[in-house]
């Protein structure tokens, strides 16, 4: 999603009223919470001085509920009731999760959605996930000493509406007022203050424990935008763990190993790597024997696998559509980034040093707590804010399956919109509101959002009622739209996720479609609109002659009647001057027929006046 720097106007706070607000972190292996405080974004420890929660939930018997480290063993003794990578499930429906590998946990199908089945009950990624963030909730409001204003959550810049949503839902059943969700490498790229100035295109390289995403942002003109995005959600440090794993079986020739011997190679194989990172040999004992590999062995095995991600890094600048060469900066997040081959093959792939002075794991939080700071009116006016713009335009199906836009792409949101429309029969009483997304000037190009009715409507002749059509978008993307006929007052609402399901390559398919197809469309809603007009030319004269037959003589009345003929034979026509032709000869065909009614109109109006009145 796009993000757009402006000044809030009017959000400046004395220092006496310093709202607090955090940044959280919420990730698949590991979550963490940042403030702004004195002007520094810090992230925030628990009472054993740790920054890092693993975000591992275990739902125990007589509901005992442990979060973080403390529930990181029963991962091993209890994995059905341990749920770890809560994330992975957020927003998922039941049939997209049981396609899981080796998913340890006892799924229950609930309507669409899915449960974990645990010793706590049933229980939803959703509510999983709100129990980590009320323990950093807590960890902050004590940290901080004081009541929260708020959050600035960081989701994938991938997560789709449904994702995002169910992540909003964490937050709110956890008591977290969400400011906005922000796209995680948006936020590192705030916590290295790439939006202070610099315009130009920026690669977030994340290499975390079991995943790898790279994302191609361009901040240009004060707008942050996701060019593209990459990744590989089965490769990140487990897989580099693995090699050690292997190379220790292999060295020491290893046979069977019980499950308890493998689960100490694997903890033995981490922190070996880790060590690795600074030194240049890393050993530990392993069933009796020990096992060495230097940094030189590490790093040969490694390189086939970072080989790997710059593969899709390169995949991911070609979607942008930009030459390497154009990328400014390269920020480096994930635990995974501190492997030093990691950062020199990432370094000689772009030819330039890469950005890694924050430490990787908290940078995302950092980025967070600095919005939500601003965000929380912490800042004087002339601070930025970023702010989201809208993917696609959205508008209304008009008649003749047209659409008009209400609220163009690019506009910056929160937005709202207004527009009045009105009603084509007379004595309409009810009206169907069909929202649309898309570029393309037809219903049938653009994507349906969502339909609603507006009845009550008071009878009136075509074209008299006034019917407001509201478009509100707010901070996270959510659409409402309502209707209101302004003179009796009538109203029918209803509130949309725009982008539900829609993934970046279908939202760059309608963008370049409507590229693609702008003349054919230019041409198609000229087409529809003549027909709309020549629909319209052909019920007035029908209500006309139906009121006024009378006032004409037959050779009159069978010119207009041949005319409306004609113009009733052409209507599907696909050429628009066709029709256009046979509305100019009904409209003079029946143009005395119009003035005469005109001059009846006036003559009755004036009965029973004198002049002077009308002068007056
Ligand atoms: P994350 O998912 O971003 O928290 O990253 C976790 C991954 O980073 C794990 O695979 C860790 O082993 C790895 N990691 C953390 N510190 C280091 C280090 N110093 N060297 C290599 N890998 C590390």
């Amino acid at each position: 999603m796009a993000l757009l720097q402006i000044s809030e106007p009017g959000q400046t706070t004395a220092p006496h009223q310093h709202k607090l607000a955090i940044g959280i972190d919420l990730g698949t292996t590991n979550s963490l919470v940042a403030a702004v405080q004195n002007g520094i974004s810090k992230v925030l420890t628990d009472e054993n001085n740790k920054a890092i929660l693993p975000s591992v939930v275990h739902c125990g018997k007589n509901n005992k509920l442990t979060v973080g480290c403390d529930a990181c063993p029963y991962a091993r003794t209890d994995p059905t009731n341990t749920i770890v990578s809560v994330k992975r499930f957020m927003g998922l429906s039941y049939k997209e999760v049981k396609g899981f590998k080796n998913c340890p946990y006892d799924l229950v199908e609930d309507g669409n959605n899915v449960q974990f089945h645990t010793a706590m009950g049933d229980l939803s990624a959703v509510e999983i996930s709100s129990t980590i963030l009320t323990s950093l909730k807590q960890r902050a409001e004590k940290s901080l000493g004081g009541e929260l204003t708020g959050a600035v959550i960081t989701v994938p810049a991938y997560f789709n509406d449904a994702q995002r949503q169910a992540t909003k839902d964490a937050a709110t059943l956890a008591g977290l007022n969400t400011l906005r969700l922000l796209n995680e490498p948006t936020a590192a790229a705030v916590a290295y203050g790439l939006e202070s100035g610099k315009e130009g295109v920026h690669a977030v390289y994340d290499l975390g424990g079991g995943t790898f995403d790279i994302s191609i942002l361009s901040f240009q003109k004060g707008v942050f935008k996701v060019l593209s995005t990459g990744g590989d959600s089965s490769l990140g440090g487990d897989d580099f763990d693995q090699l050690i794993i292997d190379d220790c079986i292999e060295t020491l020739k290893l046979g069977d190993l019980t499950p308890t011997q493998m689960q100490r190679i694997k903890q033995f194989s981490r922190i070996a790597k880790e060590t690795l990172s600074a030194d240049s040999f890393a050993e530990f004992h392993c069933v009796e024997a020990p096992y060495r590999i230097s940094k030189t062995k590490f790093e040969s095995l490694s390189k086939a696998l970072i080989q790997r991600t710059l593969l899709i890094t390169k995949r991911a600048i070609r979607d942008a559509d930009i030459a390497i060469e154009d990328i400014k900066d390269i920020i480096m997040i994930g635990g995974s980034t501190r492997m030093p081959l990691v950062r020199k093959m990432v370094s000689n792939l772009f030819d330039k040093p890469v950005l890694s002075s924050i430490n990787p794991d908290e940078v995302v939080a950092k980025g967070a707590a600095i919005q939500a700071n601003l965000l929380a009116g912490n800042k004087p006016p002339d601070d930025m804010l970023l702010l989201d713009v809208l993917p696609l335009s959205l508008g209304l199906e008009t008649m003749g399956g047209l659409v008009e836009k209400v609220l163009h792409r690019n506009s910056t949101i929160p937005t709202t919109r207004a527009q009045e429309f009105t009603t084509f029969k007379d004595g309409q009483t009810a009206m169907s509101v069909h929202i649309v997304q898309g570029e393309r000037e037809l219903v049938k190009d653009c994507r349906s959002l969502g339909k609603f009715e507006l009845r009550g409507i008071p009878a009136m002749v075509a074209g008299n009622a006034r019917i407001r059509v509201e478009f509100q978008v707010d901070a996270d993307g959510l659409l409402s739209v309502s209707a209101t006929e302004q003179t009796s007052g009538v109203k029918a609402d209803v509130t949309i996720k725009p982008s539900y399901g829609l993934s970046d390559s279908e939202m760059e398919k309608m963008l370049k479609d409507s590229i693609v197809f702008a003349q054919d469309d230019v041409k198609a809603r000229q087409l529809h609109e003549t027909q709309v007009e020549a629909h319209r030319t052909i019920e007035a004269i029908d209500y006309a002659l139906a009121k006024d037959k009378s006032m004409l003589d037959e050779a009159m009345l069978n010119d207009i009647l041949d005319a409306r003929s004609q113009l009733e034979a052409v209507i599907n026509d696909k050429d628009d001057k066709v029709i256009q032709d046979k509305i100019n000869n009904l409209e003079s065909s029946s143009a005395k027929f119009v003035e005469m009614r005109m001059n009846n109109t006036i003559a009755k109006a004036m009965q029973g006046r004198n002049v002077k009145e009308f002068e007056e």
